[in-house]
Parts: structure tokens; C-alpha cells; sequence
């Protein structure tokens, strides 16, 4: 337990509160929902009962997963910080270690791991989803949840704003086809993934990435001339062989054509859409929007404000109130 004083931003009272400076998560669902919810970051003001998020450092660890997640400020001494916590075992050998910047990022470390997600893979997925959108007035994404086969992602919009979008899970397969390698652990090493990291992921393979990118979109392009060529042809015999029909038996004599035409045109499909599921690049890789929430918390708006795209320009502060 550790003493912390902050002054709130709504009375100038100063606050003084007790919190944890480690918590080991392993097996406890109480202490992961704390966590999650931020609750162990909390602290309210006696005076006006306003509630603050006080990013502090902070170590998560969990056992299980092989986890050891330290939340950091720019320039602190990570392995000193946790060599204070005294933990057992040769933690450095096997865990997945990462240091992240805000209360934000450290959530969504928890819950890529709760889901067996890798989270380097979500960091490109999630850079490839702003690439694809034109909406420049991103300022973050995170992973929310995994439904199904499809990834929930938050978008944090320069205005505070909070939207819902969607990405299929097999934007996860293709980017691991682009380097496997580069997506494992590196043992010993404290790792800071973010979009940062996403980025230099990027750059280093560039070559494959476009690659990728070129071949699908050629691939895209044969199968809209041929779309457009069938729907011509059945065009012109439903013209020719039915001038004056009403529409229902035009419908009818449609079908069965498209019937007939289907075996040709599947085998066809299946490549191309073989090539396409390497396609990473893309829109297709986040299939997106859906519904708009507004943030609940004043607080909250303050720190995803803060928690911009471009934070790991080194421009992070210590607190995220
Ligand atoms: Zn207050």
C-alpha cells in the first residue's frame, strides 16, 4: 500500500488516499474486475465526491496467463519499481512483460489476455483500421471484447466522443501471415506495444504489406469486371427471351439462370477470395460501425483526450485526471 495526494480538479482540495501498488491477479476475478473497471485507480474527493483516475505506477501481475503488466510514466525505472514488489520465480524468463502508459492500455492489455489475444497483432490491426479510415479525427482505438468472430473495437474521436466498430477476427490470422516472427515475445525485455510499436511493424514490412495489398486489389478488380460481365449477359437473355414478361417471371428465368452459372463461377471465387483473406491493408479488415455511445465520465473524456494515437511520441504525462 502506498500514499498518494492529488489535488481535484473540480474544488482544489487535496486529496490523500491509500492504494495498492501491486496487485497479483492470479485466479482472482475479484481483483482482474477491479483492475478492469479502474476501480483500484479511483480516488474521490471527500469535499465534492468528484471522482478522479489517478494513473499511478502500478504492476499487474497474473500467474496464469504469464503476465506482468507495469503501468509507467516516461523515464521511470521499470525493473526497480518491480524489484520493490519482490516477486518469486524467474518472472523476466517466462512472462509476457509490457509497460504501458495509461490507465487505458493497461485495461486493454488485461483484456487481450483474458481473451488469448496477442496483443501485437491487435496493435497492427488496429493501425490498419485507422489507415482505412478517412475520418483523420481518430484519436484511439482499443480492444473491448471478442464476440464471436468479431473483434469490438472503442474509437475514441478528438471530441471525446466514444464509437463502437467492428473487425472480423481473421484480420488477426492475416497479420500474423505477414511476420510470425515479429509477433512473439522477446524474452527478458520489457516491451512497450502500442501503436508505436504497430508502426515500426509497419514500416519493416512495408515490401510484403504492399505486396499483399497489390494482389488483392487486382484480384478485387478481375472479380467486379467479371460480376459486371455476368450480370450483362443475364441481362441481355432475360431482354431477348422475355421482352414483355412482368416482373415475377423475370425474376424466375433470373434465378435459374444464376443457377447454371454458379459451379463455373465458384471455383474461381475460391482463389480469389484465398488471396484476399491475405489482403491486410484494407477496409476489410475492419469491417466497421455500428452504434454510438457517449463517454459516461467527464474524467474519462479527459484521459482518452490525453491518450491520443499519437501518445508514444513521448508526450504522455504522469496522470490521466
Ligand atoms: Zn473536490
Amino acid at each position: 500500500m502506498k500514499k498518494y495526494t492529488i489535488e481535484c480538479t473540480k474544488c482544489n482540495n487535496v486529496i490523500t488516499q491509500t492504494a495498492e501498488e501491486a496487485v497479483n491477479a492470479t485466479r482472482n476475478e475479484d481483483v482482474k474486475k477491479r483492475v478492469i473497471m479502474k476501480r483500484v485507480f479511483e480516488a474521490r474527493c471527500p469535499k465534492c465526491q468528484n471522482i478522479h483516475f489517478v494513473t499511478r505506477p502500478f504492476l499487474y501481475q497474473d500467474d496464469e496467463r504469464r503476465a506482468l503488466y507495469v503501468l509507467a510514466s516516461e523515464g521511470m525505472d521499470v525493473d526497480r519499481f518491480v524489484k520493490k514488489q519482490n516477486l518469486k520465480g524467474n518472472y523476466k524468463k517466462q512472462y509476457s512483460l509490457r509497460v504501458v502508459r495509461s490507465i487505458n492500455q493497461l485495461v486493454e492489455k488485461i483484456l487481450l489476455v483474458e481473451n488469448n489475444i496477442n496483443d501485437k497483432a491487435i496493435e497492427v490491426l488496429k493501425l490498419f483500421f485507422v489507415m482505412g479510415e478517412k475520418n483523420s479525427n481518430i484519436r484511439n482505438v482499443y480492444f473491448e471484447e471478442l464476440e464471436g468472430n468479431r473483434i469490438r473495437l472503442a474509437v475514441i474521436m478528438a471530441d471525446g466522443r466514444q464509437l463502437t466498430a467492428y473487425a472480423d477476427v481473421k484480420g488477426l490470422e492475416r497479420i500474423v501471415s505477414i511476420n510470425k516472427k515479429a509477433l512473439n515475445e522477446k524474452k527478458h525485455e520489457w516491451e512497450e506495444v502500442n501503436v508505436k510499436w504497430a508502426m515500426d511493424f509497419y514500416n519493416a514490412n512495408e515490401a510484403e504489406i504492399n505486396r499483399i495489398g497489390a494482389l488483392v486489389e487486382e484480384q478485387t478488380k478481375r472479380e467486379n469486371e467479371a460480376l459486371k460481365k455476368l450480370l450483362e449477359e443475364r441481362k441481355a437473355k432475360v431482354e431477348e427471351k422475355k421482352p414483355t414478361a412482368k416482373k415475377t417471371t423475370t425474376k424466375k428465368t433470373e434465378t435459374k439462370k444464376t443457377e447454371k452459372k454458379e459451379p463455373k463461377k465458384t471455383t474461381k471465387k475460391t482463389a480469389e477470395k484465398k488471396v484476399a483473406e491475405k489482403k491486410v491493408a484494407e477496409k476489410k479488415v475492419a469491417e466497421k460501425k455500428v452504434a454510438e455511445k457517449e463517454t459516461k465520465k467527464t474524467t474519462e473524456k479527459k484521459s482518452t483526450k490525453k491518450a491520443t494515437i499519437t501518445e508514444t511520441k513521448k508526450t504522455t504525462k504522469k496522470t490521466d485526471k
